[in-house]
């Protein structure tokens, strides 16, 4: 499994409450799983660093996909939709 957030190696699985992205849009998606978490991410979600984690995860989405500059508020905006939404629903021990 690769991380939800970065896309790396996954090690790490949360129970998550099921929730949608963009749930106005077309290209609504429901996560209704398991989220898996690399070792990075689940340290910064274990340490509530919320923004870093959003940093994290949207720099390596701009470096993995090669996203042209003027998309960038794109990926950040969804990323901070995404993260939010984890926030509320993740079960944490
Ligand atoms: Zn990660």
């Amino acid at each position: 499994m690769l991380c939800d957030l970065c896309s790396t190696p996954a090690s790490v699985a949360y129970q998550c409450k099921p929730f949608v992205m963009h749930p106005n849009l077309p290209e609504a998606i429901a996560l209704n799983r398991d989220l898996y978490v690399c070792s990075a991410c689940s340290a910064l979600i274990e340490a509530e660093q919320w923004k870093d984690l959003i940093d994290r995860s949207v720099s390596l989405a701009i470096e993995q996909r090669s996203i042209p500059l003027e998309r960038h508020f794109l990926v950040r905006a969804s990323t901070e939709e995404f993260v939010l939404k984890l926030r509320k629903h993740l079960q944490r021990g």
